[in-house]
Parts: C-alpha cells; structure tokens; sequence
C-alpha cells in the first residue's frame, strides 16, 4: 500500500473492480475522488469510459491480476457471480489480497468467496445500501453493512472501510445471515413492489398526492436497476420468498377486508 495522505484519512490503494457495470462506475467515481488508483476488468469493454475517469482497464483478467491490487473489489452481478470468480486465474496472485465483494445478497457469496479463493486472500463481504440514484447527492447518512469473514491485514481492511465511513455513511457491521434476513422484509419487497408498479405503468397524474409521487419514485428507481438485480435478490437470498408470500397474503387479506365491508354496507342498505 503507498502512504500518500488524503484528505478524507484513508490512505491511497490500489483497487481493482471486477465488473464495471452501472454499480461499480458509481462507486468508482467517489474512490476516484478520494485520490486511489483504481484498475478495472469486465465481461464488456469500458476501456473508453474508464480512460476517461482516470481507471487502467483489462481486457484480460489476467494482466488485471498481475496489476498488483491491494484490493480486489467483486461488482458483477449476483446471478454471475460463480461463473466469474471461476474463470479468474487466482494463481496469479504475487501478493494476499483483500477481496471485498458489494453484492445485494450477502450469504451467497460469503460461501461463494470461501470455497473459490485461496486460502490466504482476506475476505470482507459488504453491502453499500445505496445505489446511484439514492447516493446520487452524496453518501451522508446512508447505511453500508459489512461482515468481516476473514481478515489478517486488518490496516488494510480498515483503510477500505474508511473510504465509506468518511463520505459519512452509517456502517453496520453484522452477519451475512442477519443482513438477508432483513434485507428480504425491506429492500427485497422495496423492489417487488416497484416491479409490481411498474408491471402497472403507474405514472404522475395532473392531481398526484405526496404518497403518489412517493410510489411513482419507488417504481422509476426500481425500473432503472436490472432485472438480474431483482432476480439475484430473490434466487440467492433465502428468506425472500417467504417475504414474497408474505406480501401476497397481505393483499389477499386486504381485498378481502374491502369486499367483506363493502357487502355489509349494502346488507345494511337493503334492510
Ligand atoms: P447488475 O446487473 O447486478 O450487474 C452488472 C454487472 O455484472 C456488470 O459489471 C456486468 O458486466 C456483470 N455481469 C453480468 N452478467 C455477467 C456474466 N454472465 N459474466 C460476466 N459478468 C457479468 O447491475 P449493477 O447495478 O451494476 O450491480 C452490480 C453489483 O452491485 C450487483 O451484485 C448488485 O447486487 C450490487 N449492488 C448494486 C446496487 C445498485 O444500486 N445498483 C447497490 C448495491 C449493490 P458487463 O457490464 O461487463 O457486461
């Protein structure tokens, strides 16, 4: 790690993402800001983008590893996740490198990371809860979860965290299991209700309310993240599909509730 200061008190590394997709490209802006050296390799070419942005990027996976990370920082998504980390040639690894990955589900790449990596890489599984529209104005208040599932250099795990504590995100450290039990009850139905908007083409009307305008946003943010997103959050993270019965039952009960009053109501008139 080189020990140039920055202002933000993290000290510079050297990151390199594996997958530059709308996710990473966000992040990388902020660590760019921050003063790191970012490298990055994707399934699509970036090279023009990541130029740019100031970011060395490989085509091959391979001159990737060689590029010397202090950090590499896993941004594909949830569904290619195996299929990634299995094509990377680890044994080109020169030096233990800390693997953090971003995911939206964390126990599925805990177990992931653990069974592909070498045993002498470091692993800390995160979930940044923001994303590109909601971290648009800045990191303040926005919580990121992290577990720390295997970590010797601990300067080095902690310089990465700085980089999120110093935009003022809330950091939360707690189990991989424990963030997919209530990411399932919050961000999960978050998106399948949006979906179900969106399924709807809800859109503004000349007479919106606040709570309206409020759906209408959960739907346009939702709809702008990929439907492999979505589908990650449900197939890998364990507790979702009860939270998605949950739902269902929900709204069965609440049309229920709307028919039985309505039926009293007109018993009510007859009489
Ligand atoms: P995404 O659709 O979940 O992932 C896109 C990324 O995955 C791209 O880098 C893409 O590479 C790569 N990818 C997809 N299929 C692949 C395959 N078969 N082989 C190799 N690479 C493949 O969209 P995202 O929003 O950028 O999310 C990236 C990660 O960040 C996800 O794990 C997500 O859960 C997590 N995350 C997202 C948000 C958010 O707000 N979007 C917030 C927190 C965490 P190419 O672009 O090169 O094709």
């Amino acid at each position: 790690m080189s020990s140039s200061a920055l202002s933000s008190s993290s000290t510079s590394m050297k990151i390199g993402f594996v997958g530059f997709g709308r996710f990473a490209q966000f992040l990388a802006k902020t660590f760019v800001r921050q003063g790191h050296t970012l490298h990055a390799t994707s399934r699509s070419d970036y090279s023009t983008l990541c130029s740019q942005l100031g970011i060395q990027f490989y085509r091959e996976v391979t001159t990737f590893l060689d590029a010397d990370n202090d950090v590499v920082l896993i941004s594909t998504s949830i569904l290619s996740l195996p299929e990634v980390l299995r094509s990377m040639p680890l044994d080109r690894l020169k030096k233990p490198v800390l693997f953090v990955d971003v995911l939206s589900v964390k126990e599925f790449p805990r177990e992931v990371l653990l069974q592909v990596l070498p045993e002498e890489s470091d692993i800390l599984c995160t979930h940044p809860m923001f994303g590109p529209v909601s971290g648009n104005d800045g990191w303040r208040d926005l919580n990121f979860m992290y577990e720390k599932v295997r970590i010797r250099d601990e300067d080095i795990c902690s310089n990465f965290l700085k980089i999120f504590e110093s935009e003022g995100c809330r950091m939360l450290e707690m189990t991989c299991e424990e963030h997919d039990r209530l990411a399932a009850k919050s961000q999960f139905i978050t998106h399948a209700i949006g979906r179900a908007l969106g399924e709807m083409e809800i859109t503004s009307t000349p007479i919106d309310t606040k709570g309206f305008q409020t759906l209408v946003q959960v739907k346009d943010t939702v709809m702008s993240s990929s439907l492999d997103l979505f589908s990650g959050l449900f197939m890998h993270n364990r507790f979702a599909r009860q939270e998605l019965e949950n739902l269902e039952n929900a709204l069965h009960k609440v049309k229920e509730m709307l028919i039985q009053e309505t039926n009293e109501e007109q018993e009510k008139t007859e009489c």
